[in-house]
């Protein structure tokens, strides 16, 4: 309902179950939380529990378009669910 989510998945709808970014981004902050080193169980289940396919706004370049015009991927993905060029699928309901 909202005009704000235009993050859509489009195209391929193929669910890779393989692919997903690790649960501390590089920095070692857990993505749920936010702390610091996280090792806490309810965290690592939820993330478990998670499904995660390739970014369409950026084809999992994390540039805007940078799958199909590498002369204009200057631009960081506009998506805010884009994490290291991977979004969580929400076709699957918990
Ligand atoms: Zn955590
Ligand atoms: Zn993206």
């Amino acid at each position: 309902m909202s005009a704000m989510d235009t993050n859509v998945i489009t195209g391929s709808s193929e669910v890779v179950e393989s692919l997903r970014p690790s649960r501390v981004n590089p920095a070692g902050v857990c993505r749920y939380c936010l702390r610091h080193g996280c090792v806490d169980v309810s965290c690592v289940e939820i993330y478990e529990a998670t499904v995660w396919t390739v970014c369409a706004v950026c084809g999992g370049t994390e540039y805007v378009n940078g799958h199909l015009d590498r002369e204009d991927a200057a631009e960081r993905c506009s998506s805010n669910r884009c994490y290291g060029g991977l979004v969580m699928w929400l076709g699957k309901a918990v």
